[in-house]
């Protein structure tokens, strides 16, 4: 379809219409004024202008939006879209949970199985895809450790469950904090100390782990984000001592 169709088409539907370059490609997409929130039309989906589709329910050519600007159906979820795309939030390691928890408010909003009980079979079955897939993203992205696992894979690096690249010293100093661990167990104090400790370390394997993406040092990243795992497994399993002994903050 030629930008000009696609303009003509946009002048009919009081949309809101934009465009922009990105790695060469030219983006567009369009909103519907009167319709559905702005911010997640307008940041979760954009496609590329060389492969426009129709809606599947009216053939409308709307595709660049999470429902269709003439029939209001749901369209379906794009294939290759990111989580950072679903959510509709920018592809940073530095996202805060709260903006990854808002976005998710919103979208769980729209896609609501109340508000599909009485459409099709296909919408509620669009609602029901489109829900999982926001719900993953959700998990993903506002877990610092799956988050950063994540974006590794999007730059096709995959984390092995070997330990052979592991460091021995680091190594070391796991299996230190395990006995530590072992020695505290009924000790109410001791263990509240040993999971400050390791907040305090993950938080800070947090924020190197943004400096390292932020660099686009994926080495770097790489490294922190397998120091990150051991110490996520020490979190949980301090979390579970914490619940056994009952301890609530
Ligand atoms: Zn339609």
């Amino acid at each position: 379809m030629s930008l000009r169709r696609v303009l003509f088409n946009l002048t009919k539907t009081n949309s809101v219409f934009s465009l922009r370059f990105k790695n060469q490609k030219l983006y567009y997409y369009y909103v519907d004024k009167s319709n559905f929130p702005l911010i997640i039309l307008t940041n979760a989906l954009q496609y590329s202008s060389e492969s426009p589709s129709k809606c599947w329910n009216c053939n409308f050519i709307s595709k660049s939006e999470l429902f269709c600007s003439k029939c209001k159906v749901l369209q379906e979820p794009p294939e290759n879209l990111t989580y950072f795309d679903i959510m509709g939030i920018p592809k940073s390691y530095d996202v805060t949970v709260s903006e990854v928890q808002k976005k998710y408010k919103e979208l769980q909003k729209l896609l609501h199985p109340d508000k599909f009980s009485r459409k099709s079979e296909k919408e509620k079955e669009l609602s029901d895809h489109f829900s999982s897939l926001v719900n993953k993203a959700y998990s993903t992205l506002s877990h610092p450790l799956k988050r950063g696992l994540y974006m590794l894979k999007l730059n096709n690096v995959m984390i092995s469950e070997e330990t052979d690249n592991v460091n021995a010293v680091f190594l070391m100093e796991i299996m230190e904090k395990n006995e530590e661990i072992d020695e505290a167990e009924n000790n109410e104090e001791k263990i509240k100390k040993l999971v400050e400790e390791n907040e305090r370390i993950l938080s800070n394997l947090t924020k190197n782990v943004g400096d390292a993406f932020r660099k686009e040092d994926i080495k770097k990243a790489e490294t922190l984000l397998i120091q990150m795992k051991y110490y996520d497994t020490i979190n949980n399993r301090l979390k579970k001592l914490k619940h056994d002994l009952g301890i609530i903050e």
